[in-house]
């Protein structure tokens, strides 16, 4: 599918500029104050002066959990406490009752869509009892969806790996079959081997020459001694820009000094870290952790899912969470709570080019909102989405890609 000579007239930006944006075969070819500068357009879009917005980045879903598309399912919480063993024994037992993952899948990405998500990076369960069936079913998804979302699939080990025999080559196996990134796990509080684990996570890196997004729950220093671990292996092997670690909730449980030398090792070794402040839970100061040049975003995470009941596919309202649980009240605050949803996303995420700009993308949201900030605090509800320039989701329902 593509595009040709469309002009999208009358489009604010977030600075305030009322633009002309061109584009040709999906991208933009040219933002103008002054009309469209080239041969006449084939359609001419008027947006009446609405504010258009870069597509949404989700920069961490798990496409396989979601019960969207399927019954609800009441919460089961762990028998004392939060457990990362016994949630992932709960979602086991869930999921086996649940609609395939095709179904879930399409239907979580539908609704992501439809508010404003042009691009995400999806975690797919990979263990010795679902094997490559999650990761199948999702790169099938991810496919008959690409004229709507751009998809990264992360091979991710959510049963472990050394206390999961079988786990490593199938994970190998991912890769090879089309997974982007490797995943990995709290390798101590859930494998017990810092080393074993991380040995063979940036091992499979290494020899596929993909990005790592491992999620860390663990606490306190232990994980704060696994940031700097990773960091490590992260410059031993040069890859500076293609790391994250999503949660790293240590970071938001020790003191303020021990944060700041952390963060300087991530920022050196260029480890992204994805929050989304969930729920309760201490997460990582995200002014702190940007001053000192570290890449920080946002994903929704969990879904309507084993692990929590929230969530509706929407990042305008994951920025405010964010910034409602970091005390973000300015207009560069909320401002940096969008970046978390846009721009600092697509650079942890490797998007290139990204954002209303020449080369970019055509990939935009039309809202009524004044700027960034009012978009973040006030969520609105009425989107037009746009995928390489085709209108894909309007009034919170896809449609298959068309001109407008
Ligand atoms: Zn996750």
């Amino acid at each position: 599918m593509s595009t040709t000579d469309i002009a999208f007239r009358n489009a604010r930006l977030t600075n305030g500029r009322t633009v002309e944006i061109a584009v040709s075969d999906g991208r933009i070819a040219a933002v103008s104050s002054d009309g469209y500068a080239g041969s006449s357009p084939s359609s001419v879009v008027d947006l009446g002066g609405r504010l258009v917005l870069p597509g949404f980045v989700d920069g961490h879903i798990h496409l396989d959990k979601g019960f969207i598309g399927d019954d609800w399912r009441s919460h089961r919480p762990c028998t004392a406490g939060f457990d990362v063993r016994e949630r992932v024994a709960f979602e086991k037992e869930a999921l086996a009752a649940a609609r395939p993952v095709p179904e879930r899948a399409a239907a979580m990405i539908e609704l992501c869509v439809s508010r404003g998500t042009t691009h995400m990076r999806s975690h797919v369960d990979i263990d010795p009892d679902v094997r490559l069936r999650n990761f199948e079913a999702v790169a099938a998804v991810r496919e008959a969806h690409h004229d709507k979302v751009s998809i990264q699939i992360v091979a991710f080990p959510q049963s472990g790996i050394v206390t999961a025999p079988g786990t490593r080559d199938l994970l190998e196996d991912a890769l090879r079959d089309g997974a982007d990134l490797i995943g990995g796990l709290d390798p101590a509080g859930f494998d017990g081997d810092v080393e074993g684990h991380l040995d063979t996570v940036f091992g499979i890196a290494e020899r596929h020459g993909v990005g790592v997004d491992i999620h860390l729950h663990d606490p306190d220093m232990l994980g704060i001694f696994e940031l700097g671990e990773i960091a490590r292996r992260t410059k031993t092997l040069s890859l500076a820009g293609r790391v994250t670690v999503s949660h790293a909730y240590a970071l938001g449980q020790v003191s303020t000094s021990i944060v700041r030398r952390t963060a300087d090792l991530l920022a050196d070794a260029g480890v992204a870290i994805m929050t989304n402040a969930p729920g309760n839970m201490a997460f990582p100061p995200v002014l702190l952790l940007r001053e000192a040049g570290v890449t920080v975003f946002s994903g929704n995470d969990n879904i309507r899912d084993s692990w929590w009941p929230y969530g509706d596919g929407d990042m305008l309202e994951r920025a405010m969470i964010v910034g409602y649980r970091s005390g973000f009240y300015t207009d560069e605050e909320l401002a940096v709570a969008f970046d978390m949803i846009t721009t600092s996303a697509a650079r942890a995420l490797g998007l290139g080019e990204y954002g209303i700009v020449p080369g970019g993308c055509a990939d935009f949201v039309v809202v009524d909102a004044l700027h960034a900030p009012e978009a973040v605090v006030a969520r609105p509800k009425p989107r037009e989405v746009y995928k390489a320039g085709w209108l894909v989701a309007q009034n919170g329902v896809t449609i298959a890609g068309t001109l407008s």
